[in-house]
């Protein structure tokens, strides 16, 4: 293998990227900001395993979505099972709360998480095939105060990240007394309009017709736009629960646009679904999805147990959020010959355990070169510890913004960096 080759074989695979250290900052601010909030309304994070039989999303997401029908990893794995890379959360969690009976433990079911999921789509921008998202459930409210609470916590997100130009689409999906009838009056006038929709949406017209809603041709999007209205067939209890969905949202301020083609592409959804779109997104607008899912855990043999969830596009939601990494104190030592070295290392000792981050590097530099390292890293206090200040016993701190010199015992300097730090 020559060396162009041997490069061409170590690139990601496509449709996956590496989060770099710098943009890994912004990440972990967005991470932490999400922790923090869904824990103030009393949620819990889920950790489950990025593989899963492959049943369970057949069974969950559902065998005729696209997610299942064209998307997912699946292989089987050496002792001949069919395991899938998760192309979403939501299956797992339900998984979870069955197999340890977390029902039965009396604490909310409320949870969260953040990790990649996998869906093998063409790749572009805002579409990845390894993605990441935030996802969040809560188990066992049927109340439709739930569902605007979750839409609630999302936009309190979404603003303290300072995303812009958003907007809540809503829907119900209705349940299984009413969708069916439904499904039944889409199927009929699908079959009559086979001729002006694509061979897939052709082939769902006959095995789940409110998957054409999903279809992203314009062609199949203009024939769609002519087919009945879930909102028309609703039963009583799903429009009683939509219109109190709607009231509360009104009382959270959220202003709302029903989108009665608002299906979403997985099959579990009952009454509520929803989506948030954001204008500064290119085409691949929809930042966050959710709905209600209230016979699932019923379905995988798990108890009465309704759900609500909704998940995030963390790719997304960095390319459209305003944020900046906190400035941190971060010393460089600059320090000249073996006993300085000694003394650097010992002082980076005691500043660690107090919190502060510093970085020693193990090579002979001149006090010019250190100082030019420690711009280039953009460290933003330097250390200095040379011959005077070991025969002094005193170190000198320079703050590299404002180029002001302190100096010190490594407590006395300790002290004024927490300082700074707390400002
Ligand atoms: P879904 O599970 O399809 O409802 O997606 C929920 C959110 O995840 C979407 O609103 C997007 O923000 C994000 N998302 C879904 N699929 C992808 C993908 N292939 N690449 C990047 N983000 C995605």
């Amino acid at each position: 293998m020559n060396k162009d080759q041997l490069k061409k074989g170590l690139t990601a695979i496509k449709g996956t990227r590496d989060i770099l250290p710098e943009e890994a900052q912004l990440w972990q601010i967005v991470e932490a900001m999400a922790k923090s909030i869904f824990e103030l309304y009393a949620y819990r994070e889920l950790r489950a395993p990025v593989i899963e039989p492959t049943e369970l999303f057949e069974k969950g997401t559902g065998a005729s979505s696209d997610i299942v029908t064209k998307e997912m990893y699946t292989f089987n794995d050496k002792g001949g099972r069919s395991v899938t890379l998760r192309p979403e959360y939501t299956p797992s969690v339900v998984r979870a709360i069955i197999e340890h009976r977390l029902d039965l433990q009396g604490f909310p079911l409320r949870f969260y998480y953040i990790g990649p999921m996998f869906r093998y789509d063409r790749p572009q921008k805002g579409r990845y095939r390894q993605f990441h998202q935030i996802d969040v459930e809560v188990f066992g409210e049927k109340d439709p105060a739930v569902d605007a609470e979750i839409v609630e916590m999302a936009h309190r997100l979404l603003n303290k990240l300072g995303v812009g130009n958003v907007m809540t689409l809503v829907n119900s999906v209705g349940c299984k007394s009413c969708r069916p009838t439904y499904g039944q009056a889409l199927r009929k006038v699908a079959l009559e309009s086979l001729d002006k929709l694509c061979p897939d949406c052709q082939r769902k017209a006959e095995l789940n017709p409110l998957r054409i809603f999903d279809c992203k041709l314009e062609t199949c999007q203009k024939t769609a736009s002519t087919f009945p209205l879930i909102t028309d067939f609703l039963c009583a209890e799903c429009r009683e629960h939509f219109e109190k969905f709607l009231s509360y949202l009104d009382f959270y301020g959220i202003s709302y646009k029903i989108e009665p083609t608002l299906v979403r592409g997985l099959d579990y959804y009952t009454k509520t679904a929803f989506e948030i779109v954001t204008g500064d997104l290119g085409s691949q607008n929809a930042i966050c999805g959710g709905g209600r899912y209230d016979d699932m855990v019923k379905e995988f043999g798990g108890p009465e147990l309704c759900g609500i969830g909704f998940a995030m596009g963390l790719e997304r939601l960095l390319s459209v959020a305003k944020i900046s990494p906190a400035r941190k104190n971060f010393v460089y030592f600059a320090y000249m010959g073996e006993e300085a070295k000694k003394e650097s290392l010992r002082v980076a000792r005691y500043l660690r355990s107090k919190g502060i981050e510093c970085l020693v590097e193990f090579k002979d530099r001149g006090l010019k070169a250190h100082f030019s390292r420690a711009n280039k890293i953009g460290a933003n206090w330097v250390l200095i510890i040379g011959e005077d200040e070991l025969s002094q016993g005193k170190l000198q701190i320079k703050d590299m913004v404002t180029s002001k010199q302190h100096q010190g015992t490594a407590e006395e300097l300790a002290r004024i960096l927490t300082d700074k730090r707390s400002q």
